[in-house]
């Protein structure tokens, strides 16, 4: 069994990128059985989704892409951050 500290890691990982069916059923179990983490998976997909909101409304918006690109890594950065408790 994994640890919290590493479902949480593959949580964000698999924002990031699809992981092999069988860890995300591992994960899958564990977030069902955890209520810690269950709580923070959710927390995550809730700031992606604004994550993919905001992007999609910069888009529409005529802002240079450097400032796209430090509102984004700030929305990563605070994501990482509350993943390192
Ligand atoms: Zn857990």
């Amino acid at each position: 069994m994994r640890q919290c500290k590493q479902i949480i890691d593959l949580v964000s990982q698999q924002m990031e990128s699809k992981l092999p069916w069988s860890i995300r059923m591992e994960v899958k179990i564990h977030l069902l059985m955890c209520k810690n983490c269950h709580r923070y998976a959710k927390q995550l997909s809730f700031m992606q989704s604004e994550l993919n909101q905001l992007e999609k409304n910069l888009s529409s918006v005529s802002l240079a892409t450097p400032a796209k690109k430090r509102i984004k890594q700030s929305f990563k950065l605070a994501i990482n951050e509350s993943s390192n408790d």
